[in-house]
């Protein structure tokens, strides 16, 4: 056998154990090293049953990442799992961990399974554009019926061993020494004579084939709408399962695998999967070291420090909350404590944990007080004077070798760390609204900053479960760089012709979850509003500037709060067209003399992405970005970008540098500066290269 599989027999039991740390992912060495052990069992005389089960943490996660879109060297996983239930002796799966993906399909052709009650199981396949290819699709409906099944595959969401028992997958929860549960259970059987069980002789889930029909007909309809064409194979898979042959529906999920990966929604989730761990690699890792972060100051306890606060307690941080005055400071921790009572009503925590927070929340109004913490993280104003106030009040109090952390969305950290002693400890992250729940976390790096300040917040970020991405200082760091793009490009439409609820219906249809108005009117229009002033003095007067959304300020239209924005808000019905905004927008047409013309949805969405992809690519030009699949990152993780198209960057290696560029060349007689492409376009074109081809691994 090989070192990936082992093969012992004891008690007549065979033990095949698959170890081949650290997931004991399934790869061709384990697939040929099963083939061979089953074989062997199979054949063995001393044998009368077999266990299979996995050193080390886990039963199989899964597929080998490094095998996702290439096409799989003999046997496949679906062979592997029909010679497994082709077996004559019983067969019994031994689970503990996270036996995910390939790994569960494993344990679903073995006849018997029991599990350790605290392992993991599930078929996320769909997360990565694809469906289960080991026979998944027929083995598991003919177990629990439709409807748990493809709840199972179409959400992707892993169940417990307890609710695996109740849906009738696993036959037994073990509390401990799953090994020798298993090599007992074994024995039993071969005491009784319990005969090998195929899962593909099973029918107990097509007892009720009306239901079965009628799950399959409803999940058609709560699928219909999705961008992944994988949920739709699904359900035709499962489907299959009740109307067609064993082997006939196994060929179905295979073709169906074997379509959806060459895909482009797949190729785009799997570039999104690699990017965010490819994300996490930065320059200053390397020989750094990690400072001290047991307990942490927050600077303001607005929307941000709040959501920020919540997120270090619930990675179970100490925090210290200073606000200017008591007012301030008890609103803000009402608004933690308000946060922890509902979740403890959703049933998310217990009060226990909710009790345990709050007493690790100390606020107060007295800068001093940060004097013992590792780590302060400002979320005061966006303006440049209230920062650099409190900088200068955070230098004179904290530790030697404290980092000083801000969540400025705009300012120029440079700046600001040139106002104090300690630039070298100066950083930025910059969280996302709401700060508690967004995963992305944007280290800004200063020219000064020292590499374990950047590593630190590396390490920060993974502790506070964020998905942390290295951006050097600029307007608006990555993120808000090429929101501004977006937003600018869709401002000359709406200046030209489209309306506002068109461009959002646009960008719904392109996969975004809402469009940019609409982001505008949640996110409060004085935001921008206050970045546009900002940056008047320094604006060139020959660039194209849309006061659209000046004017709408200038009534106190600040969007959702305000109950009114591009959209009228409040009335029960969800936001409606606001007909007033409609006529600020004819009027600043009318005086700049343009006749509005159509824009398609096409137009719309090329647009703006080619808009994002130039911003992209100069970001890029000037180091800003270490490289396309961050932008990418941030994109998806900060701002709703479809998940399914990889990021901007990916789209447009997808749709076509030439075409990406022709494009913005074809924009660019009306507004030559915005839509001058980055030169980085001619030079990857010019040599055959991608996006992705800058992307290092
Ligand atoms: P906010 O107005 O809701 O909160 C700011 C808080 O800081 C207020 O409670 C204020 O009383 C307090 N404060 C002001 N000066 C202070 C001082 N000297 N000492 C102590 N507290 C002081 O603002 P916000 O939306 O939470 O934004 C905070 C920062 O986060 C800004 O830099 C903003 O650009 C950035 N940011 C905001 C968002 C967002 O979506 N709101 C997203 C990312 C980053």
């Amino acid at each position: 056998m090989t070192a990936q599989v082992q093969y012992d027999v004891e008690d007549g039991v065979a033990l095949i154990k698959i170890s081949n740390p650290p997931v004991n992912a399934l790869n061709q060495v384990v697939r040929q090293g099963l083939m061979d052990a089953f074989e062997r069992a199979d054949s063995d005389d001393r044998v009368g049953a077999i266990v299979l089960s996995a050193e080390g943490k886990t039963f199989p996660a899964g597929a080998d990442v490094r095998e996702f879109g290439r096409p799989r060297a003999a046997p496949i996983l679906s062979d592997v799992c029909a010679r497994i239930e082709a077996c004559k002796k019983p067969v019994l799966a031994a689970i503990h961990g996270h036996a995910l993906g390939g790994g569960f399909e494993l344990a679903l052709a073995c006849h018997y399974r029991i599990a350790l009650h605290d392992a993991i199981m599930g078929l996320p396949e769909v997360n990565l554009g694809v469906l289960p290819g080991g026979g998944g699709t027929q083995r598991m409906p003919r177990i629990t019926g439709a409807n748990a099944a493809l709840d199972l595959m179409i959400t992707g969401k892993p169940i417990s061993a307890d609710r695996a028992a109740e849906m009738g997958l696993i036959e037994k929860v073990i509390h401990k020494n799953l090994d020798r549960a298993a090599l007992a259970s074994a024995k039993n059987m071969i005491a009784q004579e319990t005969p090998a069980r195929p899962t593909r002789e099973r029918s107990e889930g097509f007892a009720d084939p009306v239901r079965y029909t009628e799950a399959i007909k409803s999940w058609r309809g709560r699928v219909a709408g999705n961008f992944v064409p994988s949920v739709r194979c699904i359900v035709d898979c499962v489907e299959s399962a009740l109307l067609l042959p064993f082997d006939a529906g196994i060929a179905l999920e295979r073709q169906c695998f074997d379509d959806c990966e060459r895909g482009s929604e797949a190729t785009a989730l799997r570039h999104a999967f690699f990017a965010e761990r490819r994300a996490a690699k930065v320059p200053e890792l390397e020989g750094a070291k990690l400072r001290d972060v047991s307990a942490i100051g927050v600077v303001g306890a607005g929307t941000m420090g709040v959501g920020i606060t919540i997120s270090c307690l619930d990675a179970g941080f100490p925090v210290t909350l200073v606000e200017r005055d008591n007012d301030g400071l008890a609103h803000g921790v009402d608004r933690v404590r308000d946060n922890y009572e509902k979740s403890v009503g959703k049933g998310r925590i217990d009060q226990a944990a909710a009790d345990d927070r709050m007493a690790r929340l100390r606020g107060t109004t007295d800068m001093a007080d940060l004097s013992q913490v590792n780590l302060v993280i400002e979320a005061v104003f966006e303006d440049e004077t209230v920062k650099r106030d409190v900088f200068q009040q955070l230098d004179k109090v904290m530790r030697p070798g404290a980092i000083l952390a801000t969540n400025t969305s705009y300012l120029d950290i440079d700046a600001l760390a040139a106002t104090i002693s300690r630039p070298q400890d100066v950083v930025g992250y910059h969280f996302f609204s709401p700060a508690h729940i967004m995963k992305l976390l944007e280290v800004v790096v200063g020219a000064k900053t020292h590499r374990d300040v950047v590593a630190t917040g590396f390490a920060l970020a993974k502790k506070l479960r964020k998905v942390p991405v290295r951006a050097g200082v600029a307007d608006g760091f990555i993120g808000n760089r090429v929101l501004a793009a977006y937003r600018l490009a869709a401002d000359f439409m709406l200046e030209d012709g489209a309306s506002p609820a068109q461009i959002d219906a646009a960008m719904r249809a392109y996969g975004f979850p809402v469009g940019p108005y609409q982001v505008l009117d949640m996110a409060g229009l004085d935001i921008s509003w206050a970045r546009r002033k900002r940056l008047a003095a320094t604006r060139d007067p020959s660039d194209r500037y849309v006061a659209i959304g000046d004017r709408m300020c200038e009534q106190g239209w600040f969007g959702q709060k305000a109950g009114r924005g591009y959209y009228v808000h409040g009335h029960g019905l969800g936001p409606v067209e606001n007909h007033d905004a409609l006529a600020i927008i004819e009027d600043e047409r009318r005086k700049k003399g343009i006749s509005p013309r159509a824009f398609s949805n096409d137009e719309i969405q090329q647009r703006c992405l080619s808009a994002m992809v130039n911003e992209g690519a100069r970001l890029l030009d000037e180091g800003v970005a270490l490289r396309p699949s961050d932008i990418d990152v941030v994109l998806l993780y900060g701002y709703g970008f479809p998940r399914f198209r990889g990021g901007p960057m990916m789209a447009a290696d997808q749709r076509g540098l030439l075409t990406v560029k022709n494009a913005l060349k074809s924009y660019q007689e009306e507004e030559p500066k915005f839509w001058a492409p980055s030169p980085l376009f001619d030079e990857l074109i010019k040599n055959g290269r991608h996006f992705s081809d800058l992307n290092d691994d």
